[in-house]
């Protein structure tokens, strides 16, 4: 394998907040983390830390039985307390994005005063979606400043899509349904203005020909994303290189952001079009990851991805750094006093600097292991 020496290498550090602003979402899908929460709507009057993960509402959460999570996610609403608990993180750790999820995000009742008032503090907001309610939304929310949606995609037909939903009562004209929302939302939110981008999870090589048609079906504005399931990586990546040869792929960019497991690849296709390949580096917070009993290459699935917020079932607000290790959550104020609040700000400056240095002088290997030019 050879790699072009000339590859523009991009650092950056991470300045973004994920906020769970809701936990509904109309989709069950099998590999939804949920941000780490417990299903709420199969959790009503459950406190007991013993969820219930095979709830009636066919959803999942697959981290909540071993995570150690000892709250229930609720409605985060644009109000007084949101917006100081904002203004208490953003002076710590002086983020320049606040990203949307849930749940589906644009469920929320509230949603595009939620997004002017993040707005109001002179942040970006961008949000993932599985594009379900897009259409209604849309033209509110980016009226209001919504920068970026990143949308999640299975299929292109509903019954792609019924491949990784649980529940068995619903049909391929379930799936065909939500198939017609997602591209009506993509389409919404690329006529108002709105940065879009396409997630794509890929399991193993069953699902190639899932990302061809995908790959076929969408407008060329659209920036693709190609990620390997966090939890069966292998195959995973296995299935994408075979992918990315099969389309001629060659390396064009490198982006990764400093202190998160964040790295992205940019391929060029024969046919000119430029496709993502998102990975996690195996990042891991210097004292808190030292005696997490998933630190190893692979029970550590995501790595340390970034700050997160949630409002818990007694209304109160939370940050959380690993979605595998729910345990490590804090009230705001208590994690804005912690020694682990100074850990992570120190480890993204110096991360920051490290990888800088680093990518001045080496060349940046295809993780794909294909030929380059
Ligand atoms: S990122 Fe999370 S799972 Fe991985 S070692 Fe750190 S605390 Fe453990």
């Amino acid at each position: 394998m050879t790699c072009r020496k000339d590859i523009p290498k991009y650092v950056t550090k991470d300045r973004t907040l994920r906020i769970k602003i809701l936990d509904s979402c109309g989709m069950t899908c099998t590999f939804c983390h949920n941000e780490g929460t417990p299903v709420a709507v199969d959790n009503i009057h459950n406190y007991s830390s013993n969820w219930n993960t095979q709830g009636k509402s066919g959803r999942t959460s697959i981290y909540a039985q071993t995570n150690g999570v000892s709250f229930l996610p609720t409605l985060i609403m644009p109000d007084g307390k949101f917006m100081l608990t904002l203004e208490k993180l953003q002076e710590k750790f002086n983020f320049d994005e606040i990203h949307l999820t849930g749940g589906e995000p644009t469920l929320h009742p509230c949603l595009p005063e939620l997004v002017r008032k993040i707005k109001s503090f002179g942040l970006n907001v961008g949000m993932t979606s599985n594009g379900e309610n897009g259409e209604k939304i849309i033209p509110a929310v980016a009226k209001e400043g919504l920068g970026k949606i990143n949308f999640s995609v299975f299929g292109t037909t509903g019954e792609e899509l019924m491949l990784v939903q649980n529940t068995t009562c619903k049909n391929p004209s379930w799936g065909e349904a939500k198939i017609k929302s997602l591209k009506k939302s993509m389409i919404c939110a690329i006529e108002n203005g709105i940065k879009v981008s396409v997630n794509i999870v890929i399991l193993d090589s069953s699902h190639i020909n899932r990302i061809r048609n995908l790959l076929s079906d969408f407008p060329s504005q659209i920036s693709i994303r190609i990620m390997r399931s966090l939890e069966i990586r292998k195959e995973a990546t296995e299935s994408i290189r075979e992918l990315f040869h099969e389309f001629g792929a060659e390396l064009v960019t490198y982006s990764i952001t400093a202190g998160v497991s964040d790295e992205r690849f940019e391929y060029e296709f024969k046919d000119k079009r430029r496709i993502w390949y998102k990975k996690l580096r195996n990042v891991r917070l210097p004292e808190t990851c030292k005696s997490c009993q998933f630190n190893n290459d692979t029970d550590c699935h995501e790595g340390f991805y970034g700050l997160r917020l949630y409002k818990d079932h007694k209304g109160n607000y939370q940050i959380g750094v690993c979605i595998q290790r729910m345990d490590l959550c804090k009230p705001v104020d208590e994690f804005l006093k912690s020694s682990l609040a100074k850990e992570i700000v120190r480890f993204q400056n110096n991360e920051f600097h490290r990888i800088t240095e680093i990518y001045k002088r080496s060349d940046i290997k295809c993780p794909l292991n294909l030929k380059q030019k």
